[in-house]
C-alpha cells in the first residue's frame, strides 16, 4: 500500500524558545497555522491521494506540544474527521523534549497520534547548552522513556555540525537515539539561516559552520549507525523550500538542495573503499559494483564523483557500477572482472 504524509507546517507556535541556530520561518517557509487552514491542506492533499492509500497527518515544525493547550486541541481536533472518517490513518507530531509529560501524551493518544518526533539534536550537554536549546540531556531521555512506554513510536531527530559538536557527540547522540528505543529517524546538518544567533557567531568568528562537503562527510558515521540498528532514517539534511533558497536566507552551512543525496553519495564511497580494501586488486583492474534497485545514482554520486573518485584512488582501468536486485538498502558487492573492459 501506498504512503502519503500530509505536512502541516507549525512554525515557532508555541515554541518558548530560541535555539541558536532555529528560523522556523525560513525553514518551513510558513509563518502561521490555523485549524481552518489546517483543514483546508488536508483536504487538498487529500483530493490528490488515492482512495486506498496508506495516509498520515504530520504537524511539523515549532514544537508543537508547547502550543497552549487549547491551540494545540484546536489544531488535532482539525485533523480528527479525517482520522474519524478513515480517510487518515494517523497523526505524527514533532516537539522539544520538555514539551512531553504524561497530560500531553494522553491528549495526543486521544486525537489518533501514533508516531511522536523528538528533536534531541544532540545528547551532548555542552552541545545543548552552546545551542541555547533550554533542556538538558536528561530531558531526552526522559521523554523518549515515556513516550515508548505509551506506545507510540519515535522519531528522533539529530543535527550535525553544531556549536561545540565533535563527529564522536554525534556518534554518540546516533547511538543514544538507538538506546531510547527510537524506530524512525532523520538528521540534519546545519544550515544558517539569516537573523539567527548562529548567524551572528558565524559572522564574529565565534563559530565555523560546515561547508556542504564536510556536513556530507560528517554525516556518514551516524547514518551507518542508525541504518544499522534498523532506524528507518526518513530524512537526512532539510526539506527544500522556496524560501531556504531565496535570497540572503541562509548565510552558510550544510545548505544544498541535494544534501541528503551528497551524504548517502558519501556513504556509498566509504562502503566502496571498505569493500575494495579487502581485495587483494592487482594493478589496472576491471570492477563492478553492484548496488540495490533505485540506487544508482546515489552510488555514482553527482557529476559522477564516486565513480571517479574510486576509478582514481585505486588505478582501475574500469568500473562499472550497476543495480543488482538481489541487494537491499546500501548493501553493495564488489566483483573483480577478468580482462573485460568496463564501463559505467
Ligand atoms: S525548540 Fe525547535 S522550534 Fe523552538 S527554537 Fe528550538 S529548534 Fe526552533
Amino acid at each position: 500500500m501506498k504512503h502519503f504524509t500530509i505536512p502541516i507546517f507549525v512554525p515557532h507556535l508555541g515554541c518558548p524558545r530560541q535555539c541558536s541556530f532555529c528560523n522556523q520561518k525560513t525553514i518551513t517557509g510558513v509563518r502561521s497555522m490555523t485549524p481552518p487552514a489546517a483543514s483546508r491542506q488536508i483536504e487538498a492533499h487529500l483530493a490528490t491521494i488515492p482512495r486506498d492509500a496508506h495516509v498520515e497527518i504530520a504537524f511539523f515544525g515549532g514544537s508543537f506540544t508547547a502550543i497552549p493547550r487549547a491551540e494545540m486541541e484546536a489544531l488535532l481536533q482539525a485533523a480528527a474527521p479525517y482520522v474519524a472518517s478513515g480517510q487518515v490513518s494517523s497523526v505524527r507530531t514533532s516537539t522539544r523534549p520538555d514539551a512531553i509529560d504524561g497530560d500531553v501524551l494522553e491528549l495526543l493518544s486521544h486525537y489518533g497520534v501514533k508516531t511522536i518526533e523528538l528533536g534531541i539534536q544532540s545528547t551532548s550537554p555542552q552541545v545543548l547548552s552552546a545551542c541555547r536549546r533550554g533542556h538538558t540531556t536528561e530531558d531526552c531521555y526522559r521523554a523518549a522513556r515515556l513516550i515508548v512506554s505509551r506506545g507510540f513510536t519515535l522519531g528522533g531527530q539529530m543535527m550535525i555540525g553544531l556549536p561545540s559538536s565533535s563527529p564522536a557527540d554525534e556518534v554518540e547522540t546516533a547511538r543514544a537515539i538507538i538506546a531510547m528505543g527510537a524506530k524512525e529517524a532523520r538528521i540534519y546538518p546545519v544550515v544558517v539561516f539569516a537573523d539567527t544567533p548562529l548567524a551572528e557567531d558565524a559572522a564574529k568568528g565565534l563559530y565555523a559552520p560546515l561547508t556542504v562537503a564536510e556536513a556530507a562527510e560528517r554525516t556518514v558515521a551516524p547514518m551507518e549507525i542508525l541504518l544499522d540498528a534498523h532506524v528507518k532514517l526518513l530524512r537526512v539534511g532539510l526539506c527544500e523550500t522556496e524560501s531556504l533558497h531565496a535570497p540572503g536566507q541562509v548565510v552558510g552551512g550544510a545548505c544544498h538542495p541535494a544534501m541528503g543525496e551528497l551524504c548517502y553519495s558519501a556513504l556509498y564511497r566509504k562502503r566502496m573503499r571498505e569493500a575494495i580494501s579487502r581485495l587483494a586488486l592487482p594493478k589496472q583492474s576491471n570492477l563492478k559494483i553492484s548496488v540495490a534497485p533505485g540506487k544508482l545514482s546515489m552510488a555514482i554520486g553527482q557529476k559522477r564523483c564516486n565513480d571517479t573518485t574510486i576509478r582514481k584512488e585505486y588505478a582501475l582501468e574500469s568500473l562499472k557500477i550497476v543495480e543488482d536486485p538481489a541487494l537491499v538498502g546500501f548493501e553493495l558487492r564488489v566483483d573483480l572482472l577478468s580482462s573485460e573492459k568496463g564501463s559505467s
